[in-house]
């Protein structure tokens, strides 16, 4: 049974829900035997939400994401959005990954570009769109090369473009900026945040890295695994841009190190 708690005064009024998850579990068999990676998963992401999914590495972050954007089916449990039933993908549902799967073949517009084909869009329009994102992950000027000749951050910024461009109801984030430096990855965290401000999508954002997570979740939920459950719903209420040097940001990061550690020992 997860907790629902908060870190600082009274819980905000909580939007509208998006994403309804009740009771998902989900049990791999693997030559003979079964293990259950999730068990009883409930929660729901409000409109416009940023929620992040932090938890060690096996306890079923990745399957969750799995789950919810329709790669995977679970083994018992419903989940729904705008109150319709999810059972397979969509565009209602994008997911950016760790790595990034750019077409290497493509530019960075045609990347950018290329979910909007076979929408029946005016090429005219498709070149406005494509121009938009563009310029909205700052790559304008990088419109014409090939992802081989762009940054790890770059290309995740146009990972992110060609999802947004399609204008998903939930974008799915399973350890995006993982594989950048340390620098990289706090200007991609602030930029993802500014991105957000701009645009309000709903976005799920799996970590195993609390300082992510207290930098970017309006709420984090905790997992624990053996199996994979949520164990706490915490409330982020810090004000933004939030300073990673303020004793209000060690105090966040340092209640959730107590609970991963808790979660450890358990
Ligand atoms: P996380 O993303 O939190 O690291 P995962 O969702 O990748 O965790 O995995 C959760 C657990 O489920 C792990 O123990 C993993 O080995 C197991 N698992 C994931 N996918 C499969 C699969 N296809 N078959 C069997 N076990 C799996």
């Amino acid at each position: 049974m997860s907790t629902r708690l908060k870190l600082v005064s009274a819980l905000p009024t909580l939007p509208e829900a998006v994403l309804e998850v009740q009771g998902l579990s989900k049990i791999f068999r693997v030559n003979q035997t079964t293990f259950h990676a999730l068990e009883d998963i409930s929660f729901q992401a409000g409109t416009g939400e940023l929620i992040c999914v932090l938890g060690p590495s096996g306890c079923g972050k990745s399957t969750l994401l799995k789950i919810l954007s329709g790669f995977i089916p679970p083994s018992a449990g419903q989940i729904t959005l705008n109150d319709l039933p999810v059972s397979r993908p969509g565009p209602d549902r994008c997911v950016v990954f760790q790595e990034d799967a750019l077409f290497p073949w493509l530019t960075v517009a045609e990347n950018i570009a290329f979910g909007l084909k076979g929408r029946g869009l005016s090429s005219q329009l498709m070149r406005q769109e494509t121009e938009r994102f563009l310029s909205l992950v700052n790559l304008e000027a990088f419109c014409d090369y090939l992802p081989r000749e762009i940054s790890g951050g770059m290309k995740q910024r146009v990972a992110l473009a060609r999802v947004l461009i399609l204008n998903p109801k939930v974008l799915l984030m399973d350890e995006p900026f993982a594989a950048l430096d340390a620098q990289t990855r706090e200007e991609m965290q602030n930029f993802l945040l500014t991105l957000w401000k701009k645009l309000s999508h709903t976005i799920l954002f799996v970590t195993h890295d609390v300082t992510e997570a207290v930098t970017l979740a309006d709420r984090i939920l905790v997992m624990e695994k053996n199996p994979g459950r949520i164990r706490h719903d915490i409330t982020v209420i810090l004000k933004r841009p939030r300073m990673r040097e303020t004793d209000a940001f060690h105090h966040h990061c340092k209640h959730l190190y107590a609970m991963l550690r808790t979660e450890k020992a358990g």
